[in-house]
């Protein structure tokens, strides 16, 4: 799409961090931009408006940037997923693994009724372990996640792949190999 490849060059990649070997993909430029985070959140509207979505929930942290400001445009409430020991209320949570260790996230029990229908977001997609971690909280809660979404596909580390295989529709706006 023309949007692609305008979007994608706002994203700055960032040698050996956090770690020697990693390229982080670092979207902080492009939430800078006043015209790249404009035409980032519009193309996330126009794709979400007739879907008649109930909530979108976003993942700790990055996923709460884009999640809120396409929420309040669509004229949604938003849910956080959050990572484990944040939410002050009743949770659930899904455990999931890390290259090094593992990771927890967490969502309240009460954030959204049986059948509403969500759009999940989250920064990037990698190993694909927190969008079907986040995922599954919400299918544990009786959510529908209508699709799940990021800025950023990683498609080598095969986490979008595994997403789809699951049967769980992904839209990312752009690949980095
Ligand atoms: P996954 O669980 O392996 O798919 O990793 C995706 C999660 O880690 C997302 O919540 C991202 O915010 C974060 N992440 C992993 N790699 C990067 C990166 O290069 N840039 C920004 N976030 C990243």
């Amino acid at each position: 799409p023309f949007y692609a490849e305008y979007i994608r060059e706002r994203i700055r990649t960032v040698p050996d961090w956090p770690q020697p070997g990693i390229m982080f993909r670092d979207i902080t430029p492009l939430l800078q931009d006043k015209k790249t985070f404009r035409v980032l959140v519009d193309v996330f509207v126009h794709r979400y408006m007739d879907q008649k979505l109930d909530y979108v929930a976003g993942v700790d942290a990055r996923g709460f940037i884009l999640g809120a400001v396409v929420a309040y445009e669509l004229n949604l409430g938003f849910i956080p997923v959050r990572k484990k020991g944040k939410l002050p209320f009743d949770t659930v949570a899904e455990e999931y693994e890390l290259e090094y260790g593992s990771a927890t996230v967490e969502i309240h029990t009460d954030a959204c009724t049986a059948g509403d229908r969500i759009l999940l977001i989250d920064d990037l997609v990698a190993t694909g372990g927190t969008m079907l971690a986040a995922a599954k909280l919400l299918d544990r809660i009786g959510a529908k996640v209508v699709e799940t979404a990021a800025i950023v596909d990683l498609p080598e580390l095969g986490g979008s792949k595994l997403i789809r295989e699951q049967g769980i529709p992904l839209f990312t706006v752009c690949d980095f190999e």
